[in-house]
């Protein structure tokens, strides 16, 4: 049993962490966008693979038995990817996925980040709080009627598109509500936009909108690939504790 995990996401280090502990042969990946990282226990490797043809190689090379894809929930093409290399090299998949924060009536939302740019536009107010990262400011390019905080892990490509009012904060959470009140009162903020990404770690932020009546623009998640038929097929699971055990069962000897 050698597993890869498919990380940049919270849920990928504890995955990691668990069945590494548990004595799990686990490889993890990362693309490589982060700067400084926060890195899983046990062998990490990091870049691209050359496209779902890459990964096949690379799973057949590693002698790979089973991948969790646990990237984040709006990293698609990876997830296609995985899908079509495990697919093809014949390895089972598990799809770790945390649930999408439940849906508020007050929020506006949307299914893409060009979308989301337009909502804005027609927003007449004046300050906006921009967490999307920093790889979506070009759709707020042409927006000069607003001004943005814009909060991100990473700096912006210098020179790269932005919006032209813009002020940037680095950080990366986890946050409190009293801390994600405190800012967006200090900015003056009448607008949030962010993505569905789910969790416990940047969800203050939507409590905080709803204690200071801002509004609220929610960028919903891209869909899932089919996850590939049986056999091996593939799976989800929503938790880590499910992963855990989907890893486990492949662990056990038949009827074991
Ligand atoms: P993406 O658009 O789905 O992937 C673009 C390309 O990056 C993939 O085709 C793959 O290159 C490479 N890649 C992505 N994740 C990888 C991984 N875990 N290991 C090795 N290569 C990977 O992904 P993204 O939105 O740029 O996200 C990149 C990473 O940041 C992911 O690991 C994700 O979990 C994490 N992340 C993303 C977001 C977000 O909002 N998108 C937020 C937080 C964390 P090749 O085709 O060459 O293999």
């Amino acid at each position: 049993m050698r597993i890869l995990i498919l990380g940049g996401t919270g849920e990928a280090r504890e995955l990691a962490a668990a069945l590494t502990a548990a004595g799990v042969d686990v490889l993890s990946s990362l693309a490589g966008r982060v700067r400084r990282p926060r890195l899983p226990d046990g062998p990490v490797r990091t870049g691209g693979f050359g496209g779902a043809a890459g990964l096949t190689d690379f799973l057949r090379a590693e002698a790979i038995t089973g991948v969790v894809d646990a990237t984040h929930p709006f990293a698609a093409a990876i997830s296609a990817n995985a899908t079509e290399a495990a697919e093809a090299a014949g390895v089972p998949l598990l799809v770790l996925r945390r649930p999408p924060w439940p849906a508020d009536p007050a929020w506006e939302s949307v299914p893409d980040i060009v979308v989301a740019a337009a909502a804005v536009r027609g927003w007449p107010g004046e300050s906006v709080f921009l967490t999307t990262g920093r790889r979506d400011l070009g759709a707020f390019a042409a927006d000069d009627g607003h001004r943005f905080l814009v909060r991100a892990v990473d700096p912006p490509d210098p020179g790269g598109p932005a919006p032209p009012r813009m002020t940037l904060l680095l950080d990366r959470g986890p946050y409190t509500v009293a801390g994600e009140s405190a800012l967006m009162r200090e900015h003056g903020i009448g607008l949030l936009v962010t993505k569905n990404s789910g969790g416990p770690m940047t969800a203050a932020k939507l409590q905080a909108a709803r204690d200071l009546a801002v509004r609220v623009v929610m960028v919903e998640r891209p869909p899932l690939p089919p996850l590939p038929p049986l056999p091996p097929g593939g799976s989800t699971a929503a938790t880590v504790a499910e992963a855990v055990s989907w890893v486990s069962a492949g662990i056990q000897p038949a009827g074991g």
